[in-house]
């Protein structure tokens, strides 16, 4: 007999070929896979942006990519872009706000009547602080002009805010990437709220205390910046500091390498500012092991109220886990001996950031895709967070709370499929790594782990041949699959005739690309985002329904 079907079957389809019947398309590894509708791609552009490209395609191409799927979003449905736009950056969802910053402006530019209205709305909702507004003028200007609808967004952004709320913007976020405060203010020429808002703008455009400041309340914050200028002594810094709740940004540098002036910064420091100063607090002297400061930051991270309120995102708690256990700075210029207990707060602060997770009580297989792709470009530009390590940081927040869990790695063999190494199954190893574990330790484990091609199928074909009973798959991957001999959903489908159980798929996008391995047709797979803060309890909820 003539094997036709080893060259059209349904069942069993090369990823380098097309599954027939489908509407499959080249990924950027020559693999086949669906494209995600531009709903998806919309939300994977928000949370993860397309900073530094990935190991396929170029940051330009994937920039591209993504602003031609959100225009094609705000063609359809203007307002619902924009809905989606706050819902994912006031939440704080992702790890960085940037993208939605840019969504916002293009939309604020290129959108219809309704949609532009929308956007000059959200504005303050999505950028909240001053570097934001800073950000949203680059890019708005890259659409088009200063129109009136953008300076009366702008304009009302300075003057909707209490004037010493205004004042502590001013102060922290005079000037950022090009643009300052004062090209804002020219710009957007706003007729000032009340008379304190319009000592402030004075301050801005004229750089000097104006007339009546001593006597405003709203300005103390400028005078008390203006007064720390001509102090030299900690003590007294120190003090006018705690008196007038002076931030990081309005002290000269100088004073800053005194314990005493970080100590008085720490009593009113936001959250965001205290993760990111750890190392200096450290350096500096303030944070010892068993200091009163030491037991005040692992209180503050262990305060999942204060988390979520200062928006802290995992990505971040990450990255100043890595940072501060390292005991160096990214130029390697300054050292400082971490302490293990602020470790084990960051550590234990990193999944609290995560939205609660009901557990489903399912069986779970949690694959990460360990191949070679995965090991290039950074999430949201964080040095060492390669979408490998951070996969495996999501995967763990699922782990830790759904306890029938098995966690492996997949990669086919460099040079193609079924290769063998490490003594465990083709391409796919079980990993040694727990919840219990601290977060370094974990991302030393994982990037140990040997790679090779990719084969998004594994996960399914071994959990078939070892007769492993799984209800619901969780992949991590970028969806670059192309090296083995079926397609991913058929061998799902392959899985649950063979075990007959109705087993579903998740697929973890940890690259904003285009593709998924999910077959759209099947409702038993379903694509959902890396690193958007409300999807691990989606993925329970998806495998207990
Ligand atoms: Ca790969």
């Amino acid at each position: 007999m003539f094997k036709l079907t080893q060259y059209f079957s349904t069942k069993a389809t090369p990823q380098s070929q097309p599954m027939p019947g489908t509407a499959q398309l080249p990924n950027s590894a020559g693999g086949y896979t669906w494209s995600v509708d531009d709903w998806v791609q919309l939300d994977r552009f928000l949370s993860l942006g397309s900073e530094g490209g990935t190991y396929y395609i170029s940051e330009r191409k994937l920039s591209i990519d993504n602003a031609e799927a959100l225009v094609r979003c705000l063609g359809t449905d203007g307002p619902r872009v924009i809905a989606r736009i706050v819902e994912i950056s006031d939440a704080g969802r992702a790890p960085k706000n940037d993208p939605a910053i840019f969504a916002l402006a293009l939309a604020a530019k290129l959108g219809d009547e309704a949609t532009r209205k929308a956007a000059y709305a959200a504005l303050p909702k999505v950028c909240r602080i001053g570097t934001h507004l800073m950000h949203f003028a680059e890019y708005a200007q890259a659409f088009g002009g200063w129109g009136r609808g953008m300076r009366k967004a702008v304009a009302s952004w300075f003057n909707a805010r209490p004037a010493d709320e205004l004042a502590l913007q001013l102060v922290k976020y005079q000037a950022r990437d090009g643009w300052s405060t004062r090209d804002l203010l020219r710009l957007a020429h706003p007729r000032a709220a009340s008379p304190s808002h319009d000592r402030l703008f004075a301050w801005v455009t004229k750089g000097a205390l104006p007339e009546g400041a001593a006597a405003d309340p709203a300005l103390a914050l400028l005078v008390a910046k203006d007064a720390l200028a001509r102090i030299t002594s900690a003590r007294e810094a120190a003090n006018v500091i705690r008196t007038h709740r002076v931030p990081r940004e309005a002290v000269p540098t100088e004073l800053l390498a005194h314990a005493e002036v970080w100590e008085a910064l720490l009593a009113d420091m936001p959250m965001t500012a205290m993760i990111r100063n750890l190392a200096t607090m450290t350096r500096v002297g303030l944070l010892t092991p068993g200091a009163s400061a030491t037991k005040t930051v692992v209180a503050r991270l262990g305060d999942n109220a204060r988390l979520a309120k200062a928006r802290i995102h995992p990505v971040a708690v990450l990255a100043a886990l890595l940072t501060y256990k390292s005991g160096r700075g990214a130029r390697g210029s300054t050292t400082w001996s971490p302490i293990a207990q602020v470790i084990d707060a960051l550590d234990a602060a990193f999944y609290a950031t995560f939205k609660t997770i009901e557990p489903s009580g399912k069986r779970l297989l949690l694959a990460l895709d360990v191949s070679g792709s995965m090991t290039c470009g950074t999430i949201a530009g964080v040095p060492g967070l390669t979408p490998r390590v951070g996969s495996a940081a999501m995967a763990l927040v699922t782990a830790a709370t759904e306890q029938d869990h098995t966690l492996v790695g997949f990669s086919a063999a460099s040079g193609g499929f079924g290769g063998k190494w490490g003594g465990g199954e083709s391409g796919l190893t079980t990993l040694a790594i727990s919840p219990r574990q601290r977060l370094d330790d974990v991302v030393a484990t994982i990037n140990r782990v040997p790679m090779g091609g990719t084969d998004c199928a594994l996960p399914m074909l071994w959990a078939t041949r070892n007769k492993v009973d799984v209800d619901t798959f969780v992949v991590y991957t970028d969806n670059e699959t192309w090296a083995g001999s079926v397609h991913p959903a058929q061998a799902l489908r392959a899985y649950r005739e063979a075990r007959g159980i109705p087993a579903k798929l998740v697929v973890v996008g940890m690259i904003s690309n285009g593709f998924t391995i999910a077959d759209p047709n099947d409702a038993g797979m379903l694509d959902v985002v890396g690193f958007d803060t409300a999807v691990p309890p989606v993925i329970s909820d998806f495998a207990r329904a």
